[in-house]
Parts: C-alpha cells; sequence; structure tokens
C-alpha cells in the first residue's frame, strides 16, 4: 500500500511555468559577469554602443535595422553572420532592432561589412530616426484598419539615410498604430489609422455573432443601443453620437468599420515618454484624412519628411519633436511645414461631460 502511494506522489503533474524565460541565460558572457557594474558608455559610429564595466571589461554593441517580420531565410542568413562575425549572442529592442554583442572592437568592422553585405543597414542609436514602432497589422490582430507593417517598411526604406546616421537635433522615435483605439503609441511623430464613417452593420449575423450587452457596453459615447431588425434582434447606431472610434467591430465583426475609401491616416506629433529636460509628452494632431494607400503610402511619407526635416533644420540641439513645437508654437508649426491648419484640429469635442460611458452600465 505504502509503495503504490509513492508512485502516485511521483506521478504529480508539477505546474508549467509560463511567460517570458529568464534571459540571463541568453545574454552575451561578460554581460552576466559586469551585470548592474557598468561604469561608462559611448558611441564610437553610428549604429555601435560601447560599454567599458567597473572590472575594466568593454563590449562593443552592434544595431541592424529589420525589414521586422523575419522568415526563416531572414532569421537563418542574420544567424549565420552573427555566428560567423560576432559571438553568437543577439537580442531584439522593442523596435525591432537586432543588436549583437561582441567582446572586440577588431571583430566590429567585419560584423557591420557583413551584415551591410546581406543588405542589412547599421544605425539607430543617439540622434537617429530609429526604427519605426508598429503594432501588429494584418499579421496577428482582427480589428486593423491598414496594415502597420507596411507603412513601417516604406517609410524606413525612404528614411533609410536619418537611420544611418546620427544627425538629428535628438533621437527621434516614430510610431504607426493600425486601428484608432489601442496601440497607438507616443511618438515624436506618429501615424494612426483615422475612421471617418460610422460601423455598417450587416443585421442578419448580428444575432449569432455578437453578445450584444458587450457590444452596448464597449461603445465609449453610448451611441450603440439593442434594437429588432426585420424581426431579427441586432443594434443600431446613433450616427450622431458617433466618434467612428472602432471599438465596436472588435466585438461585434458584423459591425464593419473598415472602408477602403473612408479609413484614413492621421498624423500626430510631439509625443515623448522620457522625462530628460522636458516633461513627458501627448501627441497632438497635426494632418487628417490622408489616403491609406497601399502598398507605399506615399502621401504619408511626403508629410511625415515634411515634419521631419522641418524639425532637423529649424529646431536647437538636444531638442525633441514636442520640445520644439513648444519653443516656437503651433502656428508657427505649421507656417514652416505647410500643413493646412483645419477645423478637425479643433478639439472642441464636450460629449465626454454628458455621455462618456464611465461605467458597465447597459443603458436600453
Ligand atoms: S493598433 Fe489596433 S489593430 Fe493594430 S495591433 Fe494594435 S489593437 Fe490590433
Ligand atoms: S464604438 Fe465607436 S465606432 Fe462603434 S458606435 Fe460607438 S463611437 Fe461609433
Amino acid at each position: 500500500m505504502a509503495q503504490v502511494q509513492a508512485v502516485e506522489k511521483k506521478q504529480m503533474r508539477t505546474p508549467i511555468e509560463s511567460g517570458c524565460p529568464d534571459g540571463m541565460q541568453y545574454m552575451h558572457p561578460l554581460m552576466v559577469k559586469n551585470f548592474g557594474n557598468w561604469m561608462y558608455h559611448d558611441r564610437p559610429r553610428p549604429g555601435v554602443l560601447h560599454h567599458v564595466a567597473y572590472s575594466g571589461d568593454e563590449i562593443w554593441t552592434v544595431r541592424v535595422g529589420t525589414q521586422r517580420q523575419l522568415g526563416p531565410y531572414e532569421i537563418n542568413l542574420l544567424c549565420d553572420i552573427v555566428d560567423k562575425y560576432g559571438e553568437g549572442f543577439v537580442r531584439f529592442t522593442i523596435r525591432s532592432n537586432l543588436e549583437v554583442m561582441v567582446s572586440s572592437w577588431d571583430k566590429v568592422g567585419p560584423l557591420i561589412q557583413a551584415f551591410n553585405d546581406a543588405g542589412y543597414p547599421v544605425g539607430g542609436t543617439g540622434n537617429s530616426v530609429t526604427m519605426i514602432s508598429h503594432t501588429q497589422g494584418w499579421l496577428h490582430c482582427d480589428i486593423p484598419g491598414t496594415d502597420a507593417s507596411g507603412v513601417v517598411k516604406s517609410l524606413m526604406d525612404e528614411l533609410y539615410e536619418e537611420f544611418i546616421k546620427e544627425e538629428m537635433p535628438n533621437r527621434v522615435h516614430i510610431t504607426t498604430s493600425c486601428c484608432q483605439i489601442n496601440c497607438g503609441g507616443q511618438g515624436d511623430i506618429a501615424i494612426n489609422v483615422q475612421h471617418t464613417k460610422p460601423p455598417k452593420i450587416n443585421h442578419d449575423l448580428v444575432a449569432n455573432v455578437c453578445e450584444r450587452p458587450s457590444v452596448v457596453a464597449r461603445c465609449p459615447v453610448a451611441a450603440i443601443r439593442p434594437a429588432m431588425v426585420n424581426g431579427k434582434p441586432s443594434v443600431e447606431v446613433d450616427e450622431k453620437k458617433c466618434i467612428c472610434c472602432g471599438a465596436c467591430y472588435p466585438p461585434c465583426p458584423p459591425m464593419q468599420i473598415n472602408d477602403p475609401e473612408h479609413s484614413k491616416l492621421a498624423i500626430w506629433v510631439g509625443g515623448k515618454n522620457s522625462n530628460a529636460r522636458s516633461k513627458p509628452m501627448f501627441q497632438k494632431l497635426v494632418a487628417a484624412g490622408l489616403p491609406n494607400n497601399p502598398p507605399r503610402w506615399p502621401e504619408v511619407a511626403a508629410v511625415v519628411k515634411k515634419i521631419l526635416y522641418t524639425y532637423k533644420k529649424d529646431a536647437r540641439d538636444w531638442e525633441r519633436v514636442g520640445d520644439w513645437v513648444e519653443r516656437i508654437g503651433w502656428p508657427r508649426f505649421f507656417e514652416l511645414t505647410g500643413l493646412p491648419f483645419t477645423k478637425f484640429h479643433i478639439d472642441n469635442w464636450r460629449g465626454a461631460r454628458n455621455s462618456l460611458n464611465a461605467s458597465a452600465h447597459i443603458r436600453f
């Protein structure tokens, strides 16, 4: 009997640990050895960081731009370069730059040459335009109004020189968001989807596909109400209240808001998370209604480049885009960039005072 109990105990299932694995096991040995004991770092050239530890150890990090969405061919190619010219250790930054660590300056030149020969630029450090951060787009998410990764690839092709050089007044973080409600970040320059028409409802599908209370509760301005349409339970939208945010589409796909003509792109500027030199800032709308025009989005690229190069020319050293605009003022920003100032830039919406859906209360 005692034996049976022992066997049963041995077979008990152990909990499965989920989440990120411990990063220390993948780190370069010099980084593990000197963890938390770095004295200073500098940048010997664009795209290379040099860290010196109190122990006297030194490590060089080469930052490489990628095309963001990597297939097996690209991953094998990059790993072969890292194995042959580096020391087998890589990591990705949050903006999907590849970083390769080596313990000798002599290895840096051949490593950069190998990446360049394979078509991969080295840069993105210091006062450059680093890789544009983007949301998941059509690859992983179910609600995009555009393909953020496509916008990023087209723009980075155009801003290639600004990635490999450090010639901006300060670092420039550009972000993209493929819907209007979730992942849009605080970028120096941000490209975000902008829906301009309320959702079109396929009433035949609502009853089978959507949980109506969830959809009603999801609307930030309480514009959705349950309704019977053609004898079937459905919903209706008060189009005067609807702010075209797209929040109803994820829980209720029959409320389609994506539209090839009416889903546009908007440009926002001046956001930052950093509190160096000035407080973190929210981004502000500067261009609305730009065509969502794949595969190269030329209208968006033209506006982004106009803002970027005006900033490059006019800003003082170490001013971020938001700091620059704060100093010169918004009227001067529109004057210098030549962007039209329209009624869409005036934030006079007061609906939140009366109708912002700030509770889980369901309104019938
Ligand atoms: S921005 Fe919107 S559509 Fe794009 S990945 Fe985030 S949640 Fe999905
Ligand atoms: S969730 Fe957004 S898009 Fe949908 S009805 Fe409400 S305001 Fe309009």
